[in-house]
């Protein structure tokens, strides 16, 4: 009983054998129930047609009604008018105001000895029932009734007429109902279930379809492929569309996963490669103590851009995993922004450039000093190694009512605007420049952190650039005090820099 259809068909057979004994029931009661009263309305109507029999005896007959021809047997009704109350079939008594009987009917003399005694005694002990009552017999139930004779008795001493029938009739119509039910139900029931299981397999035909087309898919290798959707926009077509959505989704992460891998391998291959060079330059014997050290320093150079790069590699592996041990704190951005421009500065000057800060204002954030610091130097390094001997990069920090605003804004090569969708994604780098950031050290993963500090902040990192113009980078971070996230707050990893997304 695994699969859903087998569930389904077996408790919609439940339900519907519930079902019919619950209507089994209640026909049964209600049948019953009228059975009954009709037995009633027809005690009632015999008992009416005994007393106007009686009344009409005695008013054909002046002599007495009851007659007693022998002391030994008593009193009983007179022979003539026996012939009338034989023309009722039921059970019918007639006694006098002692309780003797006077008249006892055909059905009542057909009575085994003690079952007509059992009556006689249970009408004595009953002295009156003007309902009807049922009377317990070992053949069976009687629904009896009486009457008073009055005016009557003075007459012919009948005190009382007893009428009954028997139940029997009201008890063979349910069971006959019960038979046909029994014989009935087990083909219907059958019946339903072939349906039921019939029915079930249609509706699952559409599921299994889904099923295989999405087992299909998973395999890893086909995830361009997409479900078809039915033309009916019921559940099963929005399901479709979801686990197409859902797979369009994974084809794209699995997809920066692997672009992600191969360019992290070739990141650290390159470096690799140049160290192990370096390292078989300075063992070899042939190689002059001078040649040692510049092969050996080479290779230290290597090393430390590999560090640098398993350390990036690292703070987007934690962001990723939805926390980092970001240390909150108030930090006033004019000193961090004058400290930026310092080492700017100093940057610059090698570069030919001109560094400028012609505002900066007063700001408070909350956040980590660290990560901020790395945010604003990755900027202004960026700035610096974009932009041409003459250039000029310029920072300023401005605030406004609850939020402050930091600008790099460089006159440098600028960005191609088919380009910009793409320069926070990790290891991405304007081809033009690719060999040159490389030999500066840059692996395409600044701006990606970048973008991370600032959402962890609560802000936003943008990006305004024209080709051969040069490029304006803001940050924008909420001011202390304004922003939702509280002094405890864990910094959860924004949308949009994780890699599976
Ligand atoms: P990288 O370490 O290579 O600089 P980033 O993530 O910091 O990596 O930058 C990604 C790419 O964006 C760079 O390779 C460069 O092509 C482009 N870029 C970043 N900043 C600037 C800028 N100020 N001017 C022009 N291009 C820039």
């Amino acid at each position: 009983m695994g699969s859903i259809r087998s569930r389904l068909t077996a408790a919609y057979t439940a339900a519907l054998i519930a079902t019919m004994l619950f209507f089994a029931l209640t026909l049964l009661t209600v049948r019953r129930v009228t059975v009954f009263r009709e037995l009633e309305t027809r005690v009632a109507e015999e008992v009416d047609r005994t007393v106007r029999l009686i009344d009409i005896a005695s008013k054909l007959f002046t002599q007495q009604l009851v007659v007693t021809p022998d002391s030994l047997v008593g009193a009983e009704v007179s022979p003539r008018v026996v012939p009338l109350l034989e023309l009722i079939p039921d059970f019918v008594l007639l006694k006098d105001t002692r309780g003797y009987s006077l008249y006892r009917s055909e059905q009542v003399r057909l009575l085994s000895d003690s079952e007509r005694e059992m009556l006689d005694s249970i009408v004595l002990a009953m002295p009156s029932s003007p309902t009807p009552t049922i009377v317990s017999l070992p053949s069976g139930d009687l629904l009896m009734q009486s009457r008073r004779l009055p005016g009557i008795g003075t007459r012919g001493q009948i005190d009382r007429v007893w009428v009954g029938i028997r139940t029997d009739a009201a008890q063979l119509a349910p069971s006959e109902l019960v038979n046909t039910m029994l014989i009935v139900a087990p083909f219907l029931v059958a019946l339903s279930v072939v349906f039921a299981y019939f029915i079930a397999g249609r509706a699952f035909r559409p599921i299994d379809r889904i099923i295989d087309q999405v087992e299909a898919i998973t395999d890893g290798r086909s995830l361009h492929r997409r479900l078809a959707i039915g033309a009916a926009g019921d559940e099963l077509a929005r399901l479709s569309s979801t686990l197409n959505a859902m797979i369009e989704r994974l084809e794209t992460s699995f997809g920066a996963l692997r672009r992600f891998t191969a360019d992290a391998s070739h990141e650290l291959k390159t470096p690799l490669t140049v160290m192990r060079a370096d390292v078989e330059r300075a063992m070899s014997p042939t190689s002059t103590g001078t040649e040692q050290a510049v092969a050996l320093e080479e290779a230290l150079q290597q090393l430390t851009r590999m560090a640098d790069l398993v350390d990036s590699l690292l703070t987007l592996a934690r962001a990723d995993e939805g926390r980092f041990d970001l240390h909150r704190e108030p930090v006033e951005l004019a000193p961090l922004a004058r400290e930026v421009v310092e080492t700017a500065r100093l940057l610059g000057e090698d570069a030919g450039l001109i560094i400028d800060a012609p505002m900066i204002e007063e700001a408070d954030v909350s956040g980590d000093l660290t990560r901020l610091r790395q945010l604003f130097l990755n900027l202004v390094t960026n700035a610096i190694k974009y932009t041409p001997r003459g250039g000029r990069v310029e920072i300023t920090v401005v605030r406004s009512d609850k939020q402050v605003s930091v600008t790099v804004k460089d006159t440098g090569i600028g960005i191609a605007a088919a380009d910009l969708p793409y320069i926070f994604e990790r290891f991405w780098r304007a081809d033009r420049v690719r060999s040159r950031a490389s030999e500066r050290g840059g692996f395409g993963l600044g701006l990606a952190i970048c973008q991370w500090i600032a959402q962890a902040h609560g802000g936003t990192l943008s990006v305004q650039s024209r080709l051969g113009r040069g490029s304006t980078f803001t940050v924008t971070l909420p001011v202390a005090g304004t922003s939702d996230l509280t002094e405890t707050d864990e910094f959860i990893v924004p949308q949009g820099v994780a890699v599976l997304d």
